[in-house]
């Protein structure tokens, strides 16, 4: 696939060395994995999407002054990105009721919840990614008090200014993933980004006047037209000019960086 070093696989990425110390090459696959990997399948031209997608939205969070681990896009299906170190916790933000809060808690998918609801899980395909408290997460050491603050602050924020952008697009956030790294400077100082990629692989997101579900959900539960809910959000974010579709299809087969 590449010459260059692979450092990490996982099920819709590929982490490469970068280009300089201290950077990754961030390579977006067309795999799909759903329900702890018992589902697998390839969605037609996601990873070039979702490349898009998440360039797009951690560009604007930069802009509102969110740190993340995104540097810029190199290609169809790569980005370049700074090297984190990587919490291992899932971060979950709920607006909406779906997915498993509807199946643990017999909520109707579709209800609005009282507040915004923050939950944690742990990074462990072995376990399943188990749900955790903080009290976990800080007595494993996982992530220090003083990170799951900054991580819980950063998440609120993302969470609003996300909320309102989708908003504005016709488009319902119901809930979403984050992962968080910690990025060391030359002095050895450490802050928490925000790192791995927003996109409709992690996101719920509805059709505010139908409902409709432009996300991974239509893979999880094969509801058809998969690739056309991702091209949707992307053409609805202003990101996929119209007419270039095929040009999109064609050129992200190729998608290897020139390094
Ligand atoms: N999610 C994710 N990766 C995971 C688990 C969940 O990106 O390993 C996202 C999922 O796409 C949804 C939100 O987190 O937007 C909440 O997922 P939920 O807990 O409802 O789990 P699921 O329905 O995927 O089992």
């Amino acid at each position: 696939m590449s010459r260059r070093r692979r450092i990490y696989e996982g099920k819709a990425k590929v982490l490469f060395e970068g280009p300089e110390p201290g950077t990754l090459v961030q390579y977006f696959k067309d795999d799909a994995t759903a329900f702890n990997n018992q589902k697998r399948g390839t969605i037609s031209g996601k990873g070039v999407l979702n490349n898009r997608i998440s360039e797009y939205l951690m560009t604007r969070l930069n802009d509102i002054g969110v740190p993340t681990h995104f540097m810029r896009r190199l290609n169809m299906r790569e980005q370049l990105v700074y090297e984190v170190e990587i919490i291992p916790i899932e971060v979950v933000v709920r607006n909406v009721a779906a997915g498993s809060i509807s199946k643990r808690f017999g909520i109707a998918e579709g209800t609005s919840l009282p507040r915004s609801i923050i939950e944690y899980y742990y990074k462990s395909d072995d376990l399943g990614d188990p749900m955790v408290t903080e009290e976990h997460i800080t007595a494993f050491g996982w992530a220090a008090p003083q990170d799951l603050d900054d991580m819980m602050s950063l998440t609120l924020r993302i969470n609003d200014y996300l909320s309102g952008l989708f908003l504005g697009i016709g488009l319902k956030l119901v809930d979403f993933k984050l992962e968080f790294g910690r990025l060391y400077n030359e002095h050895g100082d450490m802050r928490i980004v925000l790192a791995d990629e927003i996109s409709p692989d992690n996101c719920r997101l509805w059709d505010v006047t139908t409902n409709e579900k432009m996300d991974k959900d239509r893979f999880r539960h094969d509801l058809g037209k998969v690739e056309d809910a991702y091209r949707e959000v992307a053409r609805r974010l202003g990101i996929l000019p119209e007419g270039d579709v095929t040009e999109i299809r064609l050129e992200g087969k190729e998608g290897q960086a020139a390094s």
